[in-house]
């Protein structure tokens, strides 16, 4: 990738900066210069404005990738996923952060801002969206809890009992 293409790129690489067409509510990303819900009617022409995305997501459909590309030698095996996002689009991006055992379809995700790679040649550090699982509250927190904590006093009692 030459240097202008990457800086051409890099509001939506850095933002997850999409678009929304202001007549149907549709959001779209990348962002489109009209709105193909709309086009027939020509209902979006001048109508469309810059939306970003929120970030969050959950995995729609995924791959482990074994053999990585050029420059991503380092990564593999990694998980590249289809994001389901709220607003709509699907996102394209690689999983981080997890191991391929553990990505299921659902899984929720949020995107962050990560290296991705060094383009040696042109001295160009390329930065993109990737996504992290959010961590819920695992089983053992859960349990922490004032109410579930009595409901396990209750259980063991009833065990002793018996
Ligand atoms: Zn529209």
């Amino acid at each position: 990738m030459t240097v202008a293409r990457f800086w051409r790129e890099t509001p939506r690489r850095y933002n997850l900066g999409g678009n929304r067409c202001t007549a149907c509510q549709t959001v779209y990303f990348p962002p489109r210069a009209v709105c193909p819900t709309c086009q027939q009617h020509r209902q979006s022409i001048g109508k469309m404005e810059p939306y970003t995305l929120c970030g969050d997501g959950e995995v729609f459909s995924y791959s482990v990738v074994h053999e990585a590309a050029e420059g991503f030698e380092m990564l593999a095996p990694y998980v590249l996923a289809l994001i389901k996002t709220p607003e709509g689009p699907l996102l394209t991006g690689q999983v981080v952060d997890v191991t391929p055992e553990e990505v299921q379809v659902g899984l929720r995700v949020r995107a962050s801002f990560r290296k991705l790679r060094e383009d040696g040649r042109a001295g160009v550090i390329h930065y993109g969206y990737k996504f992290s699982p959010v961590r819920e509250k695992g089983p053992r927190e859960a349990m922490a809890s004032p109410a579930s904590q009595e409901a396990l006093a209750r259980a063991a009692a009833r065990v002793a009992r018996t």
